[in-house]
Parts: C-alpha cells; structure tokens; sequence
C-alpha cells in the first residue's frame, strides 16, 4: 500500500539522512521521541523542503527511523547470508511506459531490465548487485515478494520500495527465517521514485 501523501527527501541535505540512521541506532533510548522528530523536521526544514504536513512529516521520519532501527538489528545476520537476492520497485524505472524495454515474465512474477537507459536507477542498481553476486528482481508490488521466496530460497534480501510497502515485506521475511535489509524511497508516488545508489552501495 503506497502511502496516503507524496513526499521528496532527494533535496533534503544528506546530513538529514545521518541524524536519521544515529536516532534509529538509539531509538529505544528516546524518551522524548516525538519531540526530538519535530526538532529534526525544523532544523532540516522539512516542510518548506517536501510540502508536507507536520504529521504527514513525522509518519515518513518515523518509517525511516524504523526502518534504520531494524536494518541495524538484522544486519549481523545478513552479513552472514551467502545467497542473496535484490528486489527493486518497478516505479524506479526511468520510464513507466512502453519506452522502458524490460520484459516481465508474470511466471516469476519480475521484470528483467533491457538496460536502455544508463541514467536509470533500476539499472544502475542491477548492474551493481549483479556483479556483487545478487539476483535481481524488479517488482510491481509487495505481493510478488512470497511467490518468489517460496520458489526461490534466498538467505538474505536486500529490499528498495516505501515505507509501507518496506514493513509488509519485513513481516514476509521474519515469518520465512530470511534475513532482510531495507533502502527507503527518498521519493516516492508510485512513478519516477527516487532511492540513494550510496546507501545501497553500502548496503549491498
Ligand atoms: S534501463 Fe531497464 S528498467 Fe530502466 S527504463 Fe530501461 S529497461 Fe526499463
Ligand atoms: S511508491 Fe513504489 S514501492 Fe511504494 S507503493 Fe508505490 S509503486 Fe509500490
């Protein structure tokens, strides 16, 4: 389910994204949580940057500590993983049209990139992961995200989609003993998404 609002963190000051990964790394030791959400709102200038609402704000912030929270939990055990899978969002694509050239194959259920487009994120990201040793799949909805586990046995996953879609996976991949990672859509709307290629690097 994608979220209710749009929202764009691409502009926001890296730093932001810092501040973000050193709360969630202290998140169960925040008393003053909600506070110290609404500091990092103003300091960054969340608002005026993304449009958004304050609690709209504090939803997206709140997802992303999560998010970082549980990535950090998780992260011992996915270093220990051998057979690692990718799993892209298809909104990611340079194009959402017939202009993109992947194939998808409902049988698996993925797209396969054609590579067309040496700017698109999707691509990039494939190309990374597979030299990495990954297998990639660019999905058109969480959904498609237990055909394959159970199909396929995969170790660790590395997931890139939003928030909400992020946390329905997370539960997929506890229930099937999989260790995950998470890259949050810095930009999300369900077309032309936007996801940090350092962060995955990292991640990856
Ligand atoms: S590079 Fe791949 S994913 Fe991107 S638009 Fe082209 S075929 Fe589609
Ligand atoms: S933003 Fe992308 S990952 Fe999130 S619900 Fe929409 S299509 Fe799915």
């Amino acid at each position: 389910m994608p979220y209710k609002f749009t929202f764009d963190l691409s502009k926001v000051p890296r730093f932001f994204f810092t501040e973000i990964a050193v709360i969630g790394y202290h998140s169960g030791m925040h008393k003053t949580f909600l506070n110290t959400l609404q500091e990092i709102i103003s300091k960054f200038r969340i608002q005026e940057a993304t449009g958004l609402n304050l609690s709209d704000a504090v939803v997206v912030l709140q997802d992303l500590i999560e998010l970082q929270a549980v990535n950090l939990m998780e992260r011992g055990k996915f270093l220990e993983t051998k057979k690692r899978a990718l799993f892209l969002p298809h909104c990611a694509r340079k194009f959402m049209d017939n202009r993109c050239r992947a194939n998808f194959d409902p049988s698996i259920p993925s797209y396969t990139c054609a590579h067309c487009s040496p700017d698109c994120l999707v691509n990039k990201a494939d190309s990374l992961a597979k030299k990495k040793g990954y297998d990639v799949y660019i999905l058109p909805g969480g959904s498609c995200v237990p055909k394959i586990l159970k199909t396929t046995h995969y170790e660790g996953v590395v997931g890139v989609a939003c928030g909400e879609e992020v946390k329905l996976s997370k539960e997929i991949l506890a229930g099937m003993d999989v260790a995950g990672q998470a890259i949050p859509l810095i930009k999300n709307g369900c077309a032309n998404t936007i996801f940090n290629m350092e962060t995955l690097t990292k991640t990856l």
